[in-house]
């Protein structure tokens, strides 16, 4: 038999999820000019692109742009895209095996994390991935309501995604109909009620994990003021000295006691940065939210030197009749694959799945935040799926590898035409793109997305 990853004896390689870890897998595997591999990526929705398309913020086109490197990769002769197939039901770890000689991971993180707090579950408490998928036109998500009615909005977390939650909530509807943001959510913030919007953070601004042009851009708004009292905008001298050498978290500072000074000019709504306080309650009558109980926290150093709040006495309650939880995603167990509860990430080492005992499971591997978590930007996929790609690769020239019973492209194909559910191929998918880009250029917005799946399919089947 010839050579694995030769033209008579291609490398065929799956990849489980097509967000940016499994594009970048792809890419990755490229710049091995000598190897010959032959890609089938599969993912549950009809569209590619993950967190691209439903995760990032509308009003950020220019972080979507990615997805020109991304569709240059998937119009390669030795690239197929399956959409609408799903790991563990439409296909199986059996399958996978029987086809492929590899088969890589990249399922994201979809899940959030919970407060454990009291109320948690009451009417109008949500997580904040939920308000994400919606605005952004995720089909599981399409018909969730939100009562944009009330005036009073509590987001508790300080990343990126609670800012990107609040820049939803305080931007106007001419700011938003700019964006690609699903018509739906488009039209439910065009009644939007809210008039306060508060985003809680249980340490101080130096333990922020928001990044500058993300913090920055809550001071531009069109009709909203953002405020930080003065009180909590100010940094301990411990926490000083920590950041002296990092340059993120001094300009995260300055943009808040910047905000902190700031006079408010009566804008129709007003962003609250809170620091110090971590939620004990969300209290709630006749099972909605009502209000959110807080602690003030006082920061106490590690023996590491890091910092961790601890409550005081004092407690105040703010009012909210919609509360965010922004705490982080979390990974979801895939069938068959060793799956690590605590971190909510598959098991692995560098990107190679791992048994328990730290023994390597032939054949599989993971990339992205179901590999190491819910952290860092689209381009930290980049590494991420790189450091993978040198274990798949290193595996190959071992003889560490599934031998498939069928490597055949036909022998793929055959168990595509035996799925029960419509399958979406990248030319498909791309009749879906250009009717989405129509939509959009016919109302001055970059798309108007599809978010039903069916209206997607027979859009893709032409
Ligand atoms: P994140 O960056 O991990 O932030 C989670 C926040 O929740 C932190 O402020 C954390 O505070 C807080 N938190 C955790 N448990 C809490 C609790 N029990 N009570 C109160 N606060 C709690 O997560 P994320 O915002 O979901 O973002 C995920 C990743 O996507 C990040 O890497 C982010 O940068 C990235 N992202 C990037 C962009 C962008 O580039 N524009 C946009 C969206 C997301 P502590 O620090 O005290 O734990």
């Amino acid at each position: 038999m010839d050579e694995i990853g030769t033209a008579q004896n291609p490398l065929r390689v799956a990849i489980i999820g097509s967000g940016p870890a499994g594009f970048y897998t792809v890419s990755n595997f490229l710049k091995n000019k000598e190897l010959v591999v032959e890609f089938d990526m599969y993912d549950r929705l009809p569209t590619p692109f993950g967190l691209v398309r439903a995760g990032v913020a509308p009003d950020h086109q220019k972080d979507k742009s990615v997805q020109k490197a991304y569709d240059k990769s998937a119009q390669l002769p030795n690239f197929r895209f399956f959409g609408n197939v799903e790991y563990g039901s439409d296909v199986t770890m059996k399958d996978l095996r029987k086809h492929y000689h590899q088969v890589m991971f990249s399922t994201g993180a979809p899940f959030d994390r919970n407060l454990g707090i009291p109320g948690e579950d009451l009417d109008g408490c949500f997580s904040a991935t939920e308000f994400v998928a919606w605005y952004n036109g995720h089909p599981d998500f399409a018909d969730r309501k939100f009562d944009l009615s009330q005036e009073n909005v509590v987001i508790i977390g300080v990343g990126n995604v609670a800012i990107d939650v609040a820049r939803m909530l305080c931007k106007t509807h001419d700011e938003l109909s700019v964006t690609d943001v699903a018509d739906h959510a488009l039209l439910a913030l065009k009644d939007s009620k809210v008039k306060n919007v508060y985003i809680l953070g249980r340490r101080g601004p130096a333990q922020a994990a928001f990044t500058p042009p993300e913090i920055k851009e809550l001071g531009e708004f069109e009709d909203a003021d953002v405020t930080v009292p003065l009180e909590e905008s100010k940094v301990d001298a411990a926490s000083l000295a920590l950041i002296e050498n990092d340059k993120n978290a001094i300009k995260n500072i300055n943009f808040i006691s910047e905000y902190a000074e700031r006079t408010i000019q009566g804008k129709s709504r007003l962003l609250t940065i809170r620091f110090l306080v971590s939620p004990l309650e969300v209290i709630g009558e006749d099972g909605k939210v009502k209000s959110v109980k807080v602690v003030k926290n006082k920061l106490v150093e590690n023996q590491d030197g890091t910092f961790r709040p601890v409550a005081t006495e004092e407690t105040e309650n703010i009012p909210a009749g919609l509360i965010f939880r922004s705490v982080g995603y979390k990974g979801k167990p895939l069938p068959d694959i060793p799956y690590n509860e605590n971190s909510g990430t598959i098991m692995n080492d560098s990107g190679r799945v791992i048994e328990a005992d730290g023994t390597p499971v032939c054949g599989l591997y993971t990339a992205g935040w179901i590999k190491r978590g819910p952290s860092g930007v689209i381009g930290t996929n980049k590494t991420c799926a790189q450091e993978t790609v040198a274990r798949m690769i290193e595996d190959i020239g071992k003889g560490k590898i599934n031998i498939p019973e069928d490597p055949s492209i036909g022998g793929a194909e055959d168990l595509i035409n035996g799925i029960d559910s419509a399958v979406v191929t990248y030319p498909e998918w791309q009749n879906i793109d250009r009717s989405e880009l129509q939509r959009g250029e016919a109302q001055g917005r970059p798309r108007v997305k599809y978010t039903d799946i069916d209206e997607m399919i027979s859009i893709a089947k032409g």
